[in-house]
């Protein structure tokens, strides 16, 4: 039998950069009885649901639902946008990046890879992840392609697997500066609901988001936020879509049902989810991560250990990457907190493998939470006899202690 109760007292510590913890509320919301997705009740959730989201996304244009990771919300935005052969200028910011790019290449696109250039002697196998969207690099693309066959430029907001948050108004700003029609697809899975973001402000045509993260909802939900203009694209658009398709979808949603059997139980977690937000507010969202991302910044440097975004103006509010000294593997030393400590942090990804640890601190959290992360991890590289400069607990202690939030603020 599956093995669900290894942590039988306290609470786990789920600190990695998604799926984040569902708070109380949102998982006893899900657990109203499923009701009839084509019955009477179910319109006044859809609509409610799909109106709340515009918020979040900051958009007056659709957001459209699927019942899929964020994965499955990545090939929508291509697969209504593009068509066989089309050529796709990607921003190589880290892991997530290079998957949206092996998969726009599965699809048949022509993918034009743009990344950072440089050297890191700390990070000598992923000079290029360290840092955000160089809009400069996009522009020099731009401009040179006088012929327009760059379709779309596709960013990745927060990118998860090192920590960095890109200025998507900068990238925007190239585009139309360089007079390009190419459309703006966004990954804002781990950004939205965390860090600043504005759909229709930064003339995104499609931001793709998920519900696991910043949204405090469990996995199996994703979107598209999806602007005229992308609408507009898709009917010139020949790359084969179905399950994908927009059209349908946007048509049924406007009476708040859905042309297959929607996530039930997921849309009253984000109902609930929706009324949190707003209630407190996504400015005051917005605040409390970077607050939290400070004080684990604090602690990370106290420690003296590299912070894997190497560029302070683009420091992730989500979570924050801890580069391990060489002879140090991190996945050793993840392993170590999660079986002494209860305390998952996210792994190393791609060509970061073992060279690093993800420490999550988005969505239902608070300081002391996240004095107890950085205590898990002091306590952890102390046992693998990992050289610490100072106490990253006192740091972060002194931070928030210094930097008043939860109900002072
Ligand atoms: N893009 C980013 C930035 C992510 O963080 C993730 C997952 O963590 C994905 C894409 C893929 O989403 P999923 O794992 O939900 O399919």
């Amino acid at each position: 039998m599956l093995q669900l109760d290894s942590h039988p007292v306290g609470h786990h510590f789920l600190q990695i950069p998604g799926p984040s913890p569902v708070p109380d509320r949102i998982l006893r919301a899900m657990s109203l009885p499923t009701i009839d997705h084509r019955g009477p009740e179910f319109g006044a959730l859809g609509l409610k649901v799909l109106e709340g989201l515009k918020g979040i996304f900051k958009t007056k244009s659709p957001v459209v639902i699927y019942p899929a990771s964020g994965t499955g919300a990545w090939e929508a935005a291509l697969c209504n946008t593009m068509s066989v052969g089309d050529r796709v200028l990607m921003y190589e910011t880290g892991h997530f990046a290079s998957l949206w790019t092996q998969m726009a290449r599965r699809l048949g696109l022509e993918v034009e890879i743009v990344a950072s250039q440089g050297n890191d002697e700390t990070l000598p196998q992923a000079p290029n992840w360290r840092r955000g969207v160089d809009a400069e690099l996009i522009a020099g693309r731009l401009r040179a392609d006088t012929q327009h066959a760059i379709k779309a430029v596709c960013v990745v907001h927060n990118e998860t697997s090192t920590g960095t948050t890109s200025d998507i108004a900068a990238v925007r700003a190239v585009i139309d500066a360089s007079q390009h029609p190419a459309l703006l697809l966004v990954d804002s899975i781990s950004g939205l609901a965390c860090a600043d973001y504005r759909h229709d402000e930064w003339g995104v045509d499609v931001t793709i988001s998920g519900s696991q993260k910043g949204l405090m909802l469990p996995p199996g939900m994703s979107f598209n936020a999806v602007s005229a203009r992308a609408i507009e694209a898709g009917k010139s658009a020949r790359l084969p879509r179905s399950f994908w398709a927009w059209d349908d979808i946007i048509e049924l949603n406007q009476t708040g049902y859905w042309p297959y059997t929607p996530n039930t139980n997921l849309l009253y977690g984000l109902s609930e989810c929706l009324d949190m937000l707003h209630a407190e507010g996504l400015e005051h969202v917005f605040a409390r991560h970077q607050r939290w991302a400070a004080a684990v910044r604090a602690a990370v440097n106290a420690w003296g250990l590299p912070i894997q975004c190497a560029d302070p103006k683009v420091y992730s509010p989500v979570l924050t990457g801890v580069i391990t000294p060489p002879e140090v593997n991190a996945d050793a030393l993840r392993k170590l907190i999660y079986e002494r400590f209860d305390m998952s942090l996210g792994t190393g990804l791609g060509k970061l493998k073992g060279r690093m640890f993800r420490i999550g601190h988005l969505g239902n959290s608070n300081d002391l939470t996240l004095v107890a992360t950085v205590a898990g991890c002091e306590m952890g590289l102390k046992l693998m006899h990992v050289p610490v400069r100072s106490s990253g607990v006192q740091a972060a202690m002194a931070y928030f202690a210094a930097h008043p939030g939860g109900l002072a603020a």
